[in-house]
């Protein structure tokens, strides 16, 4: 047990919660877990309670928690050198055998890694460089870049921007000026309920078509887009659609960007999403999976046309202005080559396939046939419940949320984690890609029970 019992009071007073009602947390009103362990699939709080974190802390805790082999790896880093920098040429064992880890797992046509720390500061790095190589080309207006709705790109001046969620854009004047959103692959949502999927691809390519025309091919740098959109509701695409979408991109030279920081390492049971979906991106951003959170770490990979260009703007212009003081830091590094070692070991890229289809196939046969679940998807270790008000005429809560909140409540008395995800109904699973089917029927069981009890 934790033995503070100030805790809760602390919390309450002195700490700025990320995406929480600040004023309701404040007030004692918005619940409080303090978490104080954790196990394979499993998390302790600190009154003793057991609950499998079927999302995996925020889909990043992809080899479980408490792996003594990345722990270690992470003392002896900090033991021998817990810090140098990487500017002007500089590394460490842990930060160049990382970078070789990630290349050699990479898609053939990429090139180098940047490391930073986080998603978005990661997609903030892919844009600046996006924008310094149109100006290398001497292509200056080519600076626009398209996201989508729901996409999830990270919460920072632009990455927030990319973002295609009302909640990261309101009242903080975000979008930005040169961000564009069009349409996402979200097929349950698709606008007219007697498109197919092939005319719902054809649908979302004429929308990207026609953007591009209004704006001007001259003006738009890049397309950014998650292979299976995450936050936006966990949504794998219509088959066709990346197909569809990667010529329309080539046609205009517009460089693709693949955030993969959810998707990347294995999560949807390949290595990277863009090997899953046969997608050939200039930019692969990656984070969560890439140390399973154990530290903070995350990194862009450029294809070589990119680094090319980036070569010769530093010949012409002298280094690149860009870093952050903690840009591969020895202890995250240590912690990735540690993770990735893992992941091989354990062989979790195909039980991501193998146990995150059973878990998609085990939640269809149990709350698919209720009267309010729209839709049960999903791709590798990841899965989705959709509620609706009327199935039938598939038509949403007026409040959305609510009901999504209530449900991840009750499973929580019952021992699961789930996420409400933050636009819409929609219940959100993510484990940790060592999940077993005991593990995953535990789950099924758990959101079965609560949909009945929420919402019979
Ligand atoms: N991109 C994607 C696809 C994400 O899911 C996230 C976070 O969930 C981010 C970027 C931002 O990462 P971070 O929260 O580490 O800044």
């Amino acid at each position: 047990m934790l033995k503070n019992d100030m805790l809760e009071q602390w919390d309450r007073e002195n700490f700025f919660h990320p995406s929480t009602h600040l004023a309701q947390f404040a007030r004692g009103e918005a619940p409080q877990r303090i978490i104080r362990g954790g196990e394979g699939v499993f998390i302790e709080d600190r009154e003793g309670n057991r609950l499998l974190d079927a999302f995996a802390g925020l889909y990043c805790v992809n080899v479980g928690y408490g792996r003594p082999e990345i722990a270690e790896a992470i003392a002896a880093q900090a033991r021998e050198l817990a810090y140098y920098h990487a500017y002007v040429g500089h590394g460490t064992e842990a930060s160049i055998t990382l970078s070789k880890m990630v290349m050699d797992r990479a898609p053939a046509h990429m090139s180098k890694v940047y490391f930073g720390l986080s998603g978005s500061d990661a997609n903030e790095t892919n844009i600046k460089l996006v924008w310094y190589y149109n100006n290398i080309l001497g292509r200056p207006e080519k600076k626009k870049i398209i996201s989508r709705w729901r996409g999830y790109h990270g919460s920072g001046l632009m990455t927030g921007s990319l973002t295609g969620l009302h909640l990261f854009h309101n009242k903080f004047d975000l979008p930005l000026d040169r961000v564009l959103h069009t349409e996402p692959a979200y097929f349950y949502r698709r606008p007219d309920p007697d498109m197919s999927e092939a005319d719902f691809v054809a649908f979302c390519a004429a929308e990207l078509e026609a953007l591009i025309e209004r704006e001007g091919a001259d003006t738009i740098a890049a397309f950014i887009g998650e292979p299976v959109m995450g936050t936006g509701g966990i949504v794998p695409p219509p088959a066709g659609y990346w197909e569809a979408i990667q010529p329309i991109l080539d046609a205009h030279d517009i460089v693709l960007i693949a955030d993969e920081v959810v998707t990347g390492f294995g999560r949807l049971g390949s290595m990277f999403g863009s090997d899953h979906y046969g997608l050939k991106p200039d930019l692969i951003t990656i984070a969560k999976g890439l140390t399973s959170a154990y530290a903070p770490l995350s990194g862009s990979i450029v294809s070589d046309r990119l680094w090319k260009v980036l070569e010769q703007g530093t010949d012409e212009n002298g280094p690149i202005g860009h870093g952050w003081t903690y840009s591969a830091h020895p202890i995250g590094a240590a912690a990735g080559v540690a993770n990735l070692g893992l992941i091989d070991d354990l062989g979790l890229v195909a039980n991501a396939a193998e146990t995150g289809g059973y878990l998609t196939a085990a939640m269809r046969d149990a709350v698919a046939g209720h009267d309010h679940v729209g839709e049960v998807r999903g791709e590798g270790m990841l899965c989705a419940v959709e509620l609706v008000a009327n199935k039938d005429a598939r038509t949403f809560y007026e409040t959305p949320g609510k009901l999504a909140g209530a449900v991840v409540a009750e499973m929580a008395k019952h021992g699961v984690i789930a996420r409400a995800m933050p636009q819409g109904d929609i219940l959100g699973f993510a484990p940790p890609l060592c999940l077993t089917r005991a593990e995953a029927e535990q789950v099924v069981a758990a959101t079965a029970r609560a949909i009945r009890a929420v919402l019979d």
